[in-house]
């Protein structure tokens, strides 16, 4: 994959739009730990899956993966009005939200620009909606825009700066070995603690440590990004197909 690095070139300064509503979170664990690598980062949380109740937000999930998502770790289950607030305001006013959105992402190449930071933004921080980064990383070349997604062939959707990380659901082996050949990055949740090591290689690729920033981008080409389980997914089934078993939790009765 040909990348084009991000520069922090500055923008003419655009007009609140009218119906603005603020949408990219720039200050969390994942943000703060980019900004030690060089990068400004926005991310967009909308509501997963069903959670909106008026929009499927995540159309290849897996019932496992709706189950253990995300939305249930950290500060993510505060933020449930937040998240549906904002899904209803892209189904209701697709216009206004991409106005919102170019108005936000104008702001983050400001302040990185004020910071001596390269902007990235992540638009589909617990969605799984690819067209939203495919729009507007055309528009917006110098940002990094990067997803993770577990809609079927990723390799499509790359462009210069739009970085994909293909997601194991717990159902798309096939397809994970398939774009791992290709050299898009796959991301496999495994079942080990906090304190415990990921399994060194996944299928005979090199598994590398997803949890220690978010920028995947930085990540090299061909590798297995692994993560360890998060909020309900500490709690998974043994025999869940999303939180894979590694040699050492093979036959362990304790979840991570
Ligand atoms: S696809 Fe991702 S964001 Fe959507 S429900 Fe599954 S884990 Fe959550």
């Amino acid at each position: 994959m040909i990348m084009t690095k991000p520069t922090n070139e500055r923008l003419k300064p655009r007009k609140r739009p009218e119906n603005y509503r603020s949408l990219l979170t720039t200050a969390n664990a994942k943000t703060v730990k980019g900004e030690d690598l060089g990068y400004y980062t926005g991310i967009l949380y909308l509501s997963p899956a069903n959670e909106s109740g008026v929009i499927n937000t995540c159309g290849s999930a897996s019932p496992e993966c709706i189950n253990l998502c995300l939305k249930s770790s950290g500060r993510m289950p505060m933020n449930i009005a937040s998240r549906i607030a904002k899904t209803i305001f892209m189904v209701e006013n697709r216009e206004a939200f991409l106005q919102s959105l170019r108005f936000d992402i104008e702001g983050i190449i400001a302040k990185a620009c004020q910071l001596g930071l390269k902007p990235a933004v992540r638009l589909n921080g617990t969605s799984d909606l690819p067209w939203i980064a495919m729009l507007l990383c055309q528009e917006y070349p110098q940002v990094m825009f990067y997803d993770y997604t577990k809609h079927p062939k990723p390799e499509l959707r790359l462009r210069p700066n739009y970085w994909i990380t293909f997601s194991h659901s717990g159902h798309n082996l096939a397809e994970c070995l398939r774009v791992l050949a290709l050299g898009v990055n796959v991301a496999v949740v495994f079942r080990v603690k906090d304190s415990q090591p990921l399994p060194e290689t996944w299928h005979g690729r090199q598994v590398i440590d997803g949890t220690t920033h978010d920028l995947r981008f930085l990540d090299n080409v061909g590798v297995v990004v692994g993560l360890r389980p998060k909020g309900k997914a500490k709690k998974a089934p043994l025999d869940s197909p999303f939180v894979v078993l590694t040699e050492s939790t093979h036959g362990c009765t304790m979840a991570a």
